[in-house]
């Protein structure tokens, strides 16, 4: 069974610039057509089909993702929150798939 995920985004701080839809493999993401508190619109995710693979927020200029992975207990539990991306980026990845690198597909 795949692995959930799920994501959720900062909204007024996204700048729009869509390159966390590219990166999703699932095509989970796409661009609000509302527009943010500074005029931009916003990534959101539209589809239940997240696999939690992290790539949009490793992407993600503007630190604004955290990306959620379901857990066997059924709890959604963050695994990648990225931060302050001109100050110290952290990245925790939990259980990523054999033999792949964090974020491939
Ligand atoms: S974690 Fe992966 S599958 Fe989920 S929205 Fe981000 S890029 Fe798409
Ligand atoms: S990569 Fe970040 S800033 Fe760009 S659209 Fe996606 S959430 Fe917004």
């Amino acid at each position: 069974m795949a692995i959930k995920g799920k994501v959720t985004f900062d909204i007024e701080m996204c700048k729009g610039c869509e390159l966390c839809v590219d990166a999703c493999p699932q095509k989970s993401v796409r661009l609000s057509p509302k527009l943010n508190a500074q005029g931009y619109h916003y990534a959101v995710q539209i589809q239940d089909n997240c696999t939690g693979c992290t790539n949009c927020a490793l992407v993600c200029p503007d630190a604004v993702i955290t990306v959620y992975r379901e857990n066997r207990k059924k709890d959604r539990v963050p695994v990648a929150r990225i931060s302050g991306v001109t100050e110290n980026i952290t990245v925790t990845i939990d259980e990523p798939a054999a033999g792949k690198p964090a974020g491939a597909v």
